[in-house]
């Protein structure tokens, strides 16, 4: 006979400097944010405007977890990307005011199944198997604009085994942080504990069972997650 199971909690991030967790609602994603990375996808920056696409909340993984190596994938790719964390909730927030929505700021790294996205991108299918998957979204503590401000450039990159793979600046972001939250806002109303992953820099690629991934955001954090079986 099935249990049935009243769990109500939300998944969790820590936050940094203290014993709070900031409890996931939603986790939010902007496609190709960077000229260059949208360059090596096949696209057209300059023509391009924001689009979106989602993860589960429980597809998050710690830093410092290890991410089981996904079914049905012979080509996963990382994406390291600069994560915000929202703190207050509205609808058709404007730009102006977008960064008073945020909590704060975290390191992630978007996992991506690229052989399935093409095949969703050449038939024109959904990328939820491409991008939604489990374990495909770890990221490190979540660490307070009140500490650390709201960072408008500073190195992100990422390391394969020690190799670096991406290295690129917030400062190329197409759509800047509060842009991205604007328009993301028009489509839904925010709300606490909504994660917006902001887009990756040039440079993506694939990882192997056995890899580790170590990356980071200047001023921010820095996240290392090891690929398993
Ligand atoms: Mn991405």
């Amino acid at each position: 006979m099935p249990e049935i199971f009243f769990n109500t909690a939300r998944p969790a991030v820590p936050v940094a400097g203290g014993p709070d967790f900031f409890a996931v609602r939603r986790i939010f994603c902007v496609g190709q944010n960077y000229a260059a990375h949208a360059r090596e996808m096949g696209s057209d920056p300059e023509r391009a405007p924001p689009f979106y696409f989602s993860k589960p909340a429980d597809a998050i993984v710690q830093n410092g977890g290890i991410v089981p190596y996904p079914s049905r994938c012979n080509d996963l790719h990382h994406e390291i990307e600069l994560v915000v964390a929202i703190g207050k909730a509205g609808r058709d927030i404007s730009a102006e005011v977008a960064l008073q929505h945020v909590f704060g700021y975290a390191v992630g790294i978007d996992l991506t199944r690229r052989d399935l996205q093409a095949q969703a991108k050449k038939n024109g299918k959904p990328w939820d198997t491409a991008k939604g998957f489990d374990y495909s979204a770890p990221m490190s503590s979540i660490h307070p604009a009140s500490d650390i401000g709201h960072p408008e450039s500073g190195r992100i990159w990422l390391e394969v085994n020690g190799r670096p793979r991406q290295d690129g600046d917030l400062r190329d972001l197409i759509w800047s942080v509060p842009e991205a939250i604007a328009e993301l806002s028009s489509y839904f109303e925010l709300r606490p504990g909504d994660l917006l992953f902001t887009g990756t820099p040039s440079g993506v690629g694939p990882v192997s069972r056995g890899d580790s991934l170590a990356g980071g955001v200047a001023g921010v954090d820095e996240i290392s997650v090891s690929i398993g079986n």
